[in-house]
């Protein structure tokens, strides 16, 4: 089972950040304080994420696998009349500044890349893909600079460690405060540059158990 090698596995840390610099955040629809600020404006967002760090003295707010959010329903990429609303979170974000280095936390070789580029996506995107102990499984950086996918070559192999993206501004992330998006996925299901970050009610629990929980990896304990 690839969740209990993740227990047992020492993971590179994927940004450099020791462990009184994270704080939790929650993202989510019960969290009446999001009422008050327009989620949809990336300026207003990022004003509350800053202060949010800076209330908790913490460099990273961290937080969102599978958490219920209200934060999609400016973008028909999550909502359209003929799908069902897709708003639990599958990933973890890590609110950080723009222009912080992301690391490997293990041994990979580029999947995919793509610049997701519609409003409220993940814009620039990687894909890596490792092998652990013959275990095949992704994780997915999104919400990356654009400079991130210059030179990227499909099949490189990243070393554990390897510095090989960096978080991006709003104007080219999507259009959100700066954050990464990290995702784990066991079955890519043949898709190139992009997989769901968010899903229906519907679909939650099979995408759960295709989604895991990317703090086995991250190991983040507050
Ligand atoms: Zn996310």
């Amino acid at each position: 089972m690839l969740e209990s090698l993740f227990f047992e596995t020492e993971f590179n840390p994927i940004i450099k950040a020791g462990s009184l610099d994270y704080v939790w955040i929650d993202l989510s629809k019960n969290n009446v304080f999001l009422d008050k600020v327009n989620t949809n404006s990336s300026e207003d967002f990022s004003e509350c994420v800053n202060q949010y760090l800076n209330d908790n003295n913490a460099k990273v707010a961290i937080g969102g696998y599978n958490e219920p959010r209200n934060i999609y329903k400016r973008s028909n990429n999550f909502n359209s009349s003929e799908l069902e609303e897709r708003f639990i979170h599958l990933g973890i974000d890590l609110w950080t500044n723009a222009g912080v280095p992301i690391f490997a936390p293990l041994e990979g070789k580029i999947h995919s890349f793509k610049n997701n580029a519609t409003e409220g996506n993940y814009g620039p995107t990687i894909i890596l893909e490792h092998n652990l102990k013959g275990n095949i499984f992704y994780t997915l950086y999104g919400h990356l600079t654009t400079r991130s996918l210059e030179g990227l070559k499909v099949g490189r192999t990243i070393c554990l460690g390897e510095t090989f993206a960096v978080i991006g501004k709003s104007t080219e992330n999507g259009d959100y405060p700066p954050h990464l998006h990290f995702q784990v996925i066991k079955d890519i299901k043949g898709m190139v540059g992009d997989f769901p970050g968010v899903t229906s009610l519907t679909n939650q629990k099979a995408d759960l158990r295709n989604c895991l929980d990317p703090n086995l990896i991250l190991k983040i304990r507050l």
